[in-house]
């Protein structure tokens, strides 16, 4: 699904951010990159949708290699993998239904299907009904974390990319959204996790690629 050979990436004025980075990732498999802050995690990710090109070396997505990909063929490829961040970038001037349908309508689903794949979604994520009339500032961080996790799985993606999810919620909720990842996960969604926090990562038997100032560490 995802695959790295030799890659490369430096930011104009740094050193590298990444180098010589090459793993696999499978359909189906839930992998953590981890590493101190700065260590590149974020980079790995952003290189999978394109928001960044390596200098050099390969990567494929879906079997796609995406530094070749055409400007106009990049939506394309963001629309199979859906993208959930740690202070969670929903709307907050739109009410969670609006959050949530805003990617359908972007990508011009049939209009009558949409309030009911909004639902659909919000109950995998483990919210109900009443939610969908809120605005985000309303509702908890880890309620806000489920609102942008049903956002990214409404387009039904082959890959979900987590960037430092739990980095803004408590304990308590951090094991909630682990479960709810797991749980999409096991509904067949491959699954990124990026993180520093060792706890989390030790706590969870996964697979981890981990990065320490952009070289794979042992
Ligand atoms: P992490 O997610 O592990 O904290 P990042 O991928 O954000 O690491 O950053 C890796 C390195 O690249 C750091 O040294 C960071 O300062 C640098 N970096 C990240 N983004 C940029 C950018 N847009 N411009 C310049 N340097 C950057």
């Amino acid at each position: 699904m995802i695959h790295f050979f030799q890659v490369y990436k430096t930011y104009p004025g740094t050193i590298k951010a990444l180098a010589n980075i090459s793993f696999k990732i499978e359909k189906g498999e839930f992998v953590f990159v981890t590493g101190p802050s700065g260590a590149g995690k974020t980079t790995l990710l952003k290189l999978i949708i394109r928001a960044e090109r390596p200098d050099r070396g390969e990567i494929l997505v879906n079997k796609r290699n995406v530094s070749r990909l055409k400007n106009s063929q990049i939506p394309m490829l963001r629309r199979t993998i859906g993208f959930v961040f740690q202070d969670f970038k929903l709307l907050n001037n739109k009410t969670v239904y609006d959050n949530v349908a805003l990617v359908l309508r972007a990508v011009g689903h049939n209009k009558r299907e949409i309030p009911k794949r909004v639902r659909q979604v919000l109950r995998v994520v483990g919210l109900e009904d009443w939610v969908l009339r809120q605005f985000p500032l309303k509702l908890s961080g880890g309620e806000q974390q489920r609102v942008a996790i049903a956002r990214a799985l409404i387009n039904t993606p082959s890959l979900i990319l987590a960037d430092e999810p739990t980095g803004n919620l408590d304990p308590e909720l951090t094991v909630e959204i682990m479960n709810l990842l797991q749980k999409v996960n096991t509904l067949g969604t491959t699954v990124v996790v990026a993180t520093h926090n060792t706890n989390l990562v030790s706590q969870y038997q996964k697979r981890t690629i981990p990065l320490y100032r952009g070289k794979m560490a042992a």
